[in-house]
């Protein structure tokens, strides 16, 4: 039975490919692709004697048939456009089939979110990944306040959209600490680490990753408010609790998690 690899792609710098990525790419007969045009160039510039299939959200599910057929005796590529397969890109579908039926081998290598956080100057432990940012101003809201525990939030985002989440995120959460980090990589590469309000109207164009630190949004956060000064009161968790749901109007599950979460 062959291998399954899956190997990240630069995301804007050919230099990014690591030798082990190059060496395997070489080695396969058949190369996965999101899109073959895409790839087609890669295929060139490596001057790889591969066949390209395409495999993207839409042919995913149809085409794990065919793939396990082709691991029968063949070792066998995923890439996506650029960075990771399967972060935000496709792959996960497929992966998830073959799991257990393939031996199945990622490689490390170029990926937005860790080059990003890598560079932002942002202290953290922990960092919750969000996919694309949501169009609409309460999903985005919704979102954030899902993963606030973490330390910093990272989005991907685009140029058109970026003016409108920055102007959501002052809104609801005041003058964070934001990172914008764009064309990563490439010869417009920027990193900027302002507040939200000084972010504003700036033009950023490319590809963005958009990194929010949640230190001050905790702040603003009215439930942890009152948890930290009854806390302070020296309250124990379950009076808290009893004391919170008989005289506010927030959830008993929302103070259980935050308590078990904090
Ligand atoms: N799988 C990829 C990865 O590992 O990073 C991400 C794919 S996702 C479809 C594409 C998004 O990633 C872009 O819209 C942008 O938000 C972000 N991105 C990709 N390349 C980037 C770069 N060079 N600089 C900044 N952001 C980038």
């Amino acid at each position: 039975m062959g291998k399954l690899f899956v190997i990240p792609t630069p995301i804007g710098n050919l230099e990014d490919f690591t030798l082990r990525s190059i060496r395997i790419l070489k080695e396969v007969k058949f190369l996965l692709c999101e899109d073959t045009k895409v790839s087609g160039k890669i295929k060139k510039h490596l001057d790889l004697d591969v066949k390209m299939i395409s495999l993207h959200k839409f042919n995913e599910k149809s085409r794990v048939e065919e793939v396990l057929t082709l691991l029968k005796e063949n070792d066998v590529a995923l890439v996506s456009d650029a960075g990771t397969p399967t972060i935000s890109d496709p792959g996960q579908l497929l992966i998830e089939e073959l799991k257990g039926k393939v031996n199945i081998i990622p490689l490390p290598g170029p990926n937005a979110i860790t080059t990003s956080l890598s560079a932002s100057g942002l202290k953290f432990d922990s960092f919750s990944f969000i996919g694309f940012f949501d169009k609409e101003e309460a999903k985005i809201i919704k979102k954030i306040k899902k993963h606030q525990n973490s330390d910093v939030i990272v989005a991907y985002e685009s140029p058109n959209r970026i003016n409108k989440t920055l102007s959501y995120i002052y809104n609801n959460f005041g003058d964070v600490t934001i990172v914008v980090a764009r064309e990563i990589t490439k010869i417009y590469e920027e990193i900027v680490k302002d507040n939200v309000s000084n972010l504003f109207n700036k033009e950023f164009r490319g590809e963005i990753v958009l990194i929010i630190e949640t230190k001050d949004i905790k702040k603003e956060d009215p439930l942890r408010k009152h948890i930290e000064s009854l806390r302070e009161e020296g309250m124990t968790d379950k009076s808290i609790i009893n004391y919170l749901t008989k005289n506010t109007s927030f959830k008993k599950n929302d103070i259980y998690n935050f308590l078990k979460n904090n």
